[in-house]
């Protein structure tokens, strides 16, 4: 009787969980496709892969029965680079990477994306594939109940196109695009030197910066890329545990943290969901917010990683909306519509906050 009311329990707070209005500030668009698009367009399109059944193309494109590890998280986008093959091919994962947010109750969506992972393959322009990603993405925000900003991202092994997905960025700033993102492996690029000139130039344009640092390299990362690249926002920053001078430098500088707890069990960030700092750096009062990262490579939602912070992680209910909160006042957004954002946002959760929506 009693596992019976715990799968009980663990359904309403499912159904709670889904039915709360989130934010997910932290999401690669590469990392969002859905395993029946990209068997349809490889059978379409002939793509080379190592098989076409949907079963047996998971493991090399989600983490299945994976040891936790970094490298081989980030070893799944090359196989994914092989599925970008038309523009239609592009536009179509853009268009249903935001209907799946929407359908998941994702309200503000922030989604970011590399335009060389997308174009490289097939030798297109950056440009027409960051149009054709705006494109889609206005598409599927209007047929949808949801708000989205976009965020080119640049690859930390790439750093030779920085300068013009720098100049693109800046050039689509009124399309939608909001920020600059710098990612992919810290451990054996750490070196922020090459990005400083390009990140500088947008901030100074007008755009937003995160930085994913900290989460396989060491704390000193995550200072690095606040001094260094002016960054706002620090995507996972999980090992600024390690160096308290840093901590408190995030904290005193009110920088959030894109948490993506899944991931983080994924990648070997962390060794165990109940080891996860989140919650410590939330009674600091460091800014922490809740994200996916990567949906479909981690066979994940928004709603499955706010379950898992309460269950896995164990955050209360109540802080798990002050980090939606946070993630509204950490949007990428002009200040007016920030407030606006926030604003609608603390409505919606008031109940859920006070415990009505809970049956407490
Ligand atoms: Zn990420």
């Amino acid at each position: 009787m009693a596992q019976v009311a715990t799968a009980h329990r663990k359904r309403d707070l499912r159904t709670t969980l889904f039915n709360i209005p989130k934010i997910d500030l932290h999401r690669h668009l590469e990392g969002s496709l859905r395993l029946s698009t990209l068997a349809e367009i490889a059978h379409e399109h002939g793509v080379d892969l190592p098989s076409l059944s949907l079963e047996e193309l998971r493991p090399y494109v989600q983490v299945v029965d994976d040891p936790p590890d970094f490298l081989s998280f980030l070893a799944k986008f090359r196989l994914l680079r092989r599925f970008y093959s038309s523009r239609e091919a592009v536009e179509r994962i853009a268009y249903e990477a935001v209907a799946d947010a929407a359908a998941d109750n994702v309200r503000y969506l922030e989604l970011r994306f590399s335009p060389v992972a997308l174009a490289l393959n097939q030798g297109f322009d950056f440009e027409d594939v960051v149009d054709w990603v705006i494109l889609a993405v206005n598409r599927a925000q209007q047929e949808h109940d949801i708000q989205v900003r976009l965020i080119v991202l640049t690859n930390r092994h790439e750093p030779q196109y920085a300068p013009q997905l720098a100049e693109i960025a800046i050039d689509r700033k009124d399309k939608g695009i909001v920020a600059l993102d710098l990612a992919g492996d810290e451990v054996n690029y750490p070196q922020l030197d090459p990005f400083e000139a390009p990140f500088k130039k947008a901030k100074a344009a007008g755009l937003h910066i995160t930085v994913h640092a900290a989460e396989a390299g060491p704390a000193t990362n995550a200072r690095d890329a606040v001094t260094q690249l002016g960054a706002e926002r620090i995507g996972h920053g999980i090992r600024i545990r390690e160096n308290i001078a840093v901590m408190d430098m995030i904290n005193r500088e009110q920088i959030t943290l894109e948490i993506c707890p899944t991931s983080n069990l994924q990648t070997g960030t962390i060794p165990r969901l109940n080891q996860h700092p989140l919650f410590a750096f939330y009674q600091l009062g460091i800014p922490v917010t809740i994200n996916t990262d990567d949906p479909s490579i981690s066979n994940t939602t928004l709603t499955d990683e706010f379950l898992v912070t309460t269950g896995g992680v164990g955050v209360p209910f109540k802080a798990l909306c002050d980090m939606i909160l946070n993630a509204a006042q950490a949007a990428f957004l002009p200040e007016a519509e920030k407030l606006r954002l926030l604003d609608w946002f603390t409505k919606a959760l008031a109940p859920y906050k006070s415990g009505a929506m809970l049956g407490e």
